[in-house]
């Protein structure tokens, strides 16, 4: 055992030498490879050929600048990115993020994390992050559409159907994906429906695709919970976030007969006793991209309250971080135990920090992580994919069933490996500890490259 925790702290040491500033980064390797020392154990080939080294190393990485002007004529440069981090099982996927925070550091632990969550869903995806400090927040349609047509003048040439297929994240939605993809479809000359998912239905998207990580997340808890034999009905639920992550997430527990009672957005938070009016939220952000405070207007017996850390201290039975990363930290994860949470399932990419799962896991709070309770997304992006190969396109039930096998798949794997490897409810470890193999194995049959 001391030999492969010296191994995992001799490649985290490497990162730091290497990319000292790169913080977020080395700590999610760090949190990762712990939790696969007894695997190393089990493989010393996984050593031998220096499988850590490789996988802590993106295969590429692009940097480009992007050049726009805005409305009033006025030229801004932004600064763009493409992750390629592992093609192991297949072309680099992962989405785009146009927020002020992008940066190579947050990109890199994005498209590590990215390549595991993809491993995960039994597809054959490989990982990538892409994105820019572009803020699309108060810009013009037609602002967001020149960026997104100089963005992919340069991103183009490294991607493609059977090279890397991006898709969006946080500031990348139906909007943006548009005019990237007319953009591309431009440049290229050739029709490829399969270079970006998340598309619209109308020009090759897939039914179910905007639901997908929101539903896949309740899914996902639904496993969790059900295994212990707790059910979702009538259980209070707080949600962060008010994205497509966090309002299908809402309308699936929903669903399952659960009362759903916060929803927030970067500016603050509301809590509606009742049960969030799902509708008044869709209206508010996906038809008008309004701010959620709209909500009390029409709802006199919601709170808006400003700041989003206060949602964590509203008594609930199952916490859905589904806004950002590290919106969960120690105090917000004390206050959340304090009022007696059972389970928490992470909708964003590593909404949870260290500390906070580790509480979470001490005091036996039954705990999604990120790469396994959010695959849904992707997963039906890897769908998606397969219905542009096909040139069909699959009902919306078909996507969800299969949605919804690929969930249940990936609960069953993590909680087997779990018991296997850790603790049996450990689902950390397990999620990491599945991927990892299927990842590291697949190096190994590549030779090495
Ligand atoms: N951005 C999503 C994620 O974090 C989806 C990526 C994709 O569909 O390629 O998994």
């Amino acid at each position: 055992m001391a030999d492969m925790k010296q191994y995992v702290q001799d490649t985290l040491d490497l990162i730091g030498k290497r990319d000292p500033e790169q913080k977020q980064f080395k700590t999610t390797v760090s949190k990762v490879l712990e939790t696969v020392v007894p695997v190393l154990e089990k493989h010393p080939e996984y050593k031998e050929q220096k499988i850590l080294e490789r996988m802590v190393e993106p295969e590429r990485v692009v940097s480009f600048r992007v050049p726009w002007q805005d409305d009033k004529g006025v030229t801004h440069i932004n600064r763009g990115f493409r992750v390629q981090m592992n093609s192991a099982v297949g072309p680099y996927k992962g989405g785009l993020r146009f927020h002020p925070s992008v940066n190579l550091d947050i990109l890199k632990f994005l498209a590590f994390e990215q390549v595991y969550k993809n491993a995960l869903t039994g597809l054959p995806i490989g990982g990538a992050k892409g994105g820019s400090d572009f803020d699309p927040h108060g810009k013009s349609d037609n602002e967001v559409m020149h960026f997104c047509q100089s963005f992919m003048t340069e991103l183009y040439r490294h991607i493609g159907p059977h090279v890397d297929v991006p898709a969006g994240d946080i500031g990348v939605g139906g909007r943006e994906i548009g005019y990237l993809f007319g953009q591309y479809k431009r440049i290229c000359n050739a029709y490829d429906a399969a270079v970006l998912t998340g598309k619209r239905v109308d020009y090759w998207g897939s039914l179910a695709r905007p639901e997908a990580t929101g539903y896949g997340l309740m899914y996902f808890v639904k496993n969790m919970l059900d295994d212990k034999n707790i059910s979702l009905k009538d259980k209070t639920l707080v949600v962060s976030g008010a994205g497509n992550v966090a309002t299908y997430a809402i309308e699936k527990a929903q669903e399952y007969g659960a009362k759903v009672v916060t929803c927030s957005d970067s500016d603050g938070y509301i809590y509606d006793p009742n049960g969030i009016d799902l509708d008044a939220v869709k209206e508010i952000k996906q038809v008008r991209r309004g701010r959620i405070k709209e909500y009390v207007a029409a709802h006199p017996q919601a709170e808006y309250h400003e700041g989003c850390t206060g949602v964590w201290t509203v008594k609930c039975d199952v916490a859905l971080p589904c806004a950002t990363q590290g919106e969960i930290d120690i105090e917000s994860a004390k206050a959340l135990v304090a009022n007696g949470v059972i389970a928490v399932g992470e909708g964003a990419n590593m909404p949870s920090s260290l500390e906070a799962i580790e509480y979470f896991q001490q005091n036996k709070v039954l705990f999604a992580p990120a790469k396994a309770a959010n695959a849904g997304g992707v997963a039906v992006s890897a769908l998606e994919m397969s219905q542009n190969s096909e040139r069909l396109q699959w009902t919306f039930a078909e996507v969800d069933n299969k949605l919804k096998d690929i969930m249940a798949n990936i609960y069953r794997c993590a909680k087997a490996n779990a018991e296997k490897y850790a603790d049996p409810d450990d689902l950390v470890a397990g999620a990491n500890i599945t991927a990892f193999v299927k990842v590291a194995d697949i190096m190994l049959a590549h030779g090495l490259v």
